[in-house]
């Protein structure tokens, strides 16, 4: 039995094809889950591009995004039966005895390898999961919707976990893609007042960051940000994905303001960060999420009050990989959906 994958094969630009590969198989604190949809990252396009910034094992599966049903449990797996509706966590491989790991930010484990880059990913039908990173999907969510579960807990992790907000912040978020409108939204639920930052480019974007309640910017935000009393905003979220943007976030944000980055850029940085210490500024870095955050994140889609269908763009079957990765590298789509053929 064999099983068409989207394979990442080699470190240079475009090296993406289908290839089938075998069923995996499973260790016996595994299950082997079947795949009912995937998300397209930003990751996974950069991985694409070859401008990534953390190591692949080469060739690998993309795709962390997921969720589906089990279909196999390994001997060991207690709590989970065949059938149960889950999505996946993206650690697939900690060292449980690391200090990070022992005080549950496993996540921050310095040795720890995700689905889609250190181990095989799910833009495929039949992933092994390891059964420490799976959580329950209630039967009124669907598999389109739970499979977005974990960019909405790097958002959540952001600006809750993250970021200290109040209700009638004013949070300015810089970059309009999937990490930058989910974090709208959640700063929105926070009952902050919310503008999403972008380019010429993006107007298609910040429509959608629009249905979620919040101000749609192009360009320069520094007249929003100071609206109310000329001082700026209480707090930039950094989305976008390039270090020049910090120099932005230190002009937008008010004295003894914060900033929480979240989107990442390997470029040296090339201006003085002086305005960090003269404006007393908290800067904040925010990476992935862990156990009680895919709990919160789940219950809040189950109810509708976090909802992520606004950013999916469409659903396409594996094999249309390319169309999917294209179209939102070029910004046309927030979210690409897959689903295994
Ligand atoms: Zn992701």
């Amino acid at each position: 039995m064999s099983n068409a994958a989207v394979v990442n094969y080699a470190a240079t630009k475009g090296s993406v094809e289908i290839r089938n590969i075998p069923l995996p198989l499973i260790g016996e604190e595994d299950v082997l889950l079947e795949v009912a949809n995937v998300g397209v990252c930003g990751s996974d396009l950069h991985q694409w591009t070859a401008d990534h910034s953390w190591p692949v094992n080469y060739p690998v599966v993309l795709g962390h995004e997921f969720g589906g049903e089990i279909v196999e449990l390994g001997s060991r797996v207690t709590g989970w039966k065949v059938g149960d509706r889950v999505v996946s966590e993206t650690a697939a491989v900690i060292d449980p005895n690391n200090p990070m790991s022992r005080s549950g930010l496993y996540n921050l484990d310095p040795t720890r390898k995700g689905f889609g880059y250190g181990v095989d990913g799910a833009m495929t039908r039949y992933v092994r999961v390891p059964a420490r990173c799976l959580h329950h999907v209630p039967a009124n969510l669907s598999f389109e919707q739970a499979c977005l579960t974990e960019p909405c807990c790097v958002a959540y992790n952001a600006v809750v976990e993250n970021t200290r907000l109040k209700p009638g912040d004013r949070v300015v978020v810089l970059g309009p893609g999937t990490i930058g409108i989910l974090c709208a939204a959640v700063a929105k639920l926070c009952g902050a007042e919310v503008a999403v930052v972008g380019l010429e480019q993006d107007t298609g974007r910040l429509n959608i960051a629009k249905q979620y309640g919040c101000e749609a910017i192009i360009g320069n935000a520094t007249g929003w940000s100071k609206e109310r009393d000329g001082l700026g905003a209480d707090c930039v979220i950094d989305a976008a994905g390039a270090s020049i943007t910090l120099k932005t976030a230190m002009e937008l944000v008010r004295p003894n303001g914060c900033i929480t980055k979240v989107g990442w850029g390997p470029q040296p940085l090339g201006f003085s960060l002086d305005p960090l210490v003269q404006k007393n500024i908290a800067l904040q870095g925010s990476f992935s999420h862990n156990w009680p955050i895919w709990e919160r994140v789940i219950a809040l889609l189950a109810s509708g009050q976090l909802n992520v269908r606004p950013i999916i763009g469409g659903v396409w079957p594996i094999t249309q990989w390319h169309e999917a990765f294209e179209k939102m590298h070029k910004g046309e789509v927030v979210k690409s959906v897959l689903k295994p053929v």
